[in-house]
């Protein structure tokens, strides 16, 4: 089969491959193309897509639809009147391993023909005409472009996670749909304000636009989008229904018999069974490749840790087992080795989050030990709770997991929990949009010109005291009007690629003049645990934090092990490479417990925001060391969650009234102030606020006068 170069792809060989190693790649990574399934109905796939402006496809995940169904109809002639291609994926790491893969496969080097955008990183260029970003990415992009104007075909993928993104974009495509086939047929291009599109979203942003973007929509003649959702679920009915009775296919996967194994009692240590059961595969097993499904970067990093330990305590021979962890936040170099085959002799075990469920396909997996867990969201809608909590996986799930293990040949699963516990699962996950804070989802769908936000043809509706809490929240932060309008700070929040709070605290931030310590703030905010406690080096790690500790809070803190990081950084650049740098600053981060990884992110996600808000025309000045003028700030930004202590020493949150302790790992975990503000609420067998800050309770009288009064 002639790769895509036979169209009008440009051909690039790899630098640092010999010519013959090259063609021998080329033809082994065509070889595994022409034996996927999917490879088998390419054509009646192209035809279908041809046929049906709105196509379901289904099929097991390792069958070729994210890399194969793209490239085919690249190939059928869908980019030729210059759309493009757009397939979105739920998880950052799918769009950037598959962007990786299919521009190897297609020959060129990423970034040209093949692409990826994700938040805070666009690897694209006018050529691409295969473009993977995150679906929250491609609602950024409606924003600006409320018809998705460049592309041809959208493909949502993994439509059977029913991310939050997923269901809004599902929601968004629906009305761009009705919206491009009306315009196609003549109606919107002469009288563009009324009869552009039924979905009234769409004619009410073009109302809000301003001129420009409006007399590009009339100039425009828009070609129809051709929408795909494709799933690894079975179960196409809910998409085909939403979609007006949308055509669905099938495509066959193949997949091997895979033994199940269960425990004969239940386990009470997670890990250690994990580590039981990793051992003795390594240990009892013939080749092949593990994988472990654990709930969160911590989980992992610490079962490498031991996995590293008990292989030091086992003879030479014994010891051929490599570690490869996998999870969201992991740095895409990172992530790529674990598609990397082991070397000769070695087994790896690739410790993954449920990212390895259905986004990657790893090759060489024969075992799979499951837990059962996964870390999930959850909100409360009555307390305005939202949370993270480690729940049992539903059947889905678990079949998900344990179909991993039979890609290349028969394969073994070992469930961690009994046969009798399988069958009280629930049969699939709740949509995350049911379990979900939507402040972000209303403030989005409102910047898209929706108002009406109950009202939206949602493919499953949330609840609504959720939307209306949403409402209410950014009404008391401002983005949203007395006549429920997006104001003009509502506009700003929106096109800020953060949390709506934290948008909010950079704009606050800005009219403090603090906004170069918000930036920091903000960034360090939005990246998981910064600081390094391994549970063994747990005093070394403490007196580690003692020095860059404020006793006036978590933020407070964050932005000293920033800045004193970045001090050390720039010095180091004075007299060195940048790379020389940068490897020193890893290992000031191991000296000083603190995450590079996570600190590596921290920087990346501040110069981004940076250029944002200097886009936005926000004045960036510092406060220096007034730090009294900071927390001041915090005050004004996180009014929303303010809490003041009770007698016994817990706290009361003001708003909800809910009683939570701090965090243990917060600086002020003894301090315990009169009053404070946080930006996380955490549930274990207590609730837990993380990321606090002493504030004191007339600066919320002063600063959010419409929330707060004078108490007796
Ligand atoms: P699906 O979307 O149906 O789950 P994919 O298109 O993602 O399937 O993957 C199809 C096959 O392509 C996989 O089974 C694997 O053999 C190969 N593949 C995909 N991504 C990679 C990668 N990053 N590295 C190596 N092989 C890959
Ligand atoms: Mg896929």
């Amino acid at each position: 089969m002639p790769s895509m170069s036979a169209n009008n792809f440009s051909r690039n060989t790899y630098h640092h491959q010999t010519k013959g190693d090259f063609f021998a790649r080329k033809q082994k990574i065509e070889q595994q193309r022409k034996n996927l399934p999917i490879a088998a109905v390419e054509r009646r796939l192209v035809e279908e897509v041809r046929n049906n402006d709105t196509l379901i496809i289904v099929g097991e995940t390792g069958s070729g639809k994210t890399t194969q169904i793209p490239q085919y109809l690249f190939k059928g002639g869908f980019c030729r009147d210059g759309g493009i291609i757009g397939i979105t994926q739920p998880r950052r790491v799918a769009a950037i391993t598959v962007a990786k893969r299919v521009a190897e496969e297609c020959g060129v080097p990423l970034g040209q023909e093949v692409g990826y955008a994700i938040r805070f990183e666009d690897v694209t260029s006018g050529q691409t005409k295969i473009k993977y970003m995150t679906d929250g990415l491609l609602l950024r992009e409606a924003l600006l472009d409320p018809y998705l104007s460049k592309y041809s075909v959208i493909i949502v993928d993994e439509a059977h996670e029913r991310t939050i993104h997923t269901d809004v974009l599902l929601g968004l495509l629906k009305n761009v749909h009705k919206a491009r086939s009306k315009s196609i047929n003549g109606v919107a291009n002469t009288e563009h304000n009324n009869n552009l599109n039924n979905g009234h979203a769409l004619e009410e942003r073009i109302d809000n636009q301003n001129d420009g973007i409006l007399k590009a929509c009339q100039a425009k003649k828009y070609s129809p989008l051709k929408l795909i959702i494709m799933s690894a679920s079975l179960d196409a009915r809910v998409f085909s229904e939403y979609f007006g009775g949308a055509r669905a296919v099938h495509v066959q996967g193949r997949q091997f018999p895979v033994d199940i194994f269960y425990t004969h009692k239940p386990e009470t240590d997670c890990i250690d069974a994990a580590l039981i059961t990793i051992f003795q595969i390594h240990l009892e097993e013939g080749p092949g490749d593990i994988l472990v499904f654990l709930t969160g970067q911590e989980e992992i990093e610490s079962v490498e840790r031991l996995i590293h330990e008990r292989l030091r305590q086992l003879p030479e021979g014994s010891r051929k087992l490599l570690t490869f962890p996998i999870f969201s936040s992991l740095p895409s170099e990172k992530q790529m080795k674990v598609f990397m085959p082991s070397p000769a002799g070695y087994r790896k075990v690739i410790l993954a989050t449920n990212i390895a469920e259905t986004s990657v396909t790893i090759p060489g997996i024969k075992y799979v030990v499951d837990p059962g867990l996964v870390k999930a969201r959850t909100y409360d809608p009555k307390m305005g709770v939202d949370s993270l909590i480690i729940v049992t996986t539903s059947k889905a799930q678990a079949l998900q997991r344990s179909g991993r293990a039979g890609r290349e040949g028969p394969g073994k699963c070992y469930r961690l929990y009994q046969e009798s516990f399988f069958e009280k699962l629930t049969d699939s996950t709740l949509p995350e949009i049911r379990r979900c804070d939507l402040l972000n989802v209303v403030l989005q769908l409102k910047a898209l010109g929706i108002d009406d936000v109950i009202n939206f043809d949602f493919i499953e509706k949330p609840d609504r005291t959720a939307i209306v809490n949403s409402l209410w929240s950014l009404y008391l932060l401002g983005a949203v009007t007395e006549e429920n309008k997006l104001s003009d700070v509502g506009h700003q929040m929106a096109r800020l690629p953060l949390d709506p709070v934290y948008s909010k605290a950079l704009i606050v931030a800005s009219q403090f003049g603090c906004l170069k310590e918000m930036l920091i703030c903000v960034a360090m905010l939005s990246v998981e645990s910064i600081f390094y406690a391994p549970r063994e080096k747990l005093e070394e790690s403490r007196n580690a934090l003692k020095s860059f500790a404020s006793p006036e809070g978590d933020h407070l803190t964050l932005l000293n092990v920033y800045l004193t990081a970045d001090e050390f950084f720039q010095k180091n650049k004075t007299v060195n490479s940048e790379e020389k740098a940068e490897k020193n600053l890893r290992k000031w981060c191991k000296d000083n417990y603190i995450n590079s990884r996570s600190l590596k992110h921290a920087r990346d996600i501040h110069s981004q925001i940076l250029r944002n808000v200097e886009q936005m025309g926000l004045c960036v000045t510092s406060c220096e060391d007034d730090t009294l003028l900071f927390r001041r700030c915090l005050a004004a930004s996180f009014f929303l969650k303010a809490a003041m202590k009770q007698p016994d020493g817990a706290y009361r949150v003001t708003l909800s009234g809910l009683i939570v302790q701090i965090h243990p790992s917060s600086v002020l975990f003894r301090a315990k102030p009169e009053c404070i503000v946080f930006n996380e609420l955490v549930h274990t067998n207590h609730s837990y606020v993380r990321n606090v800050s002493r504030i004191d309770y007339l600066w919320l009288v002063e600063l959010a006068p419409h929330l707060y009064a004078v108490q007796d």
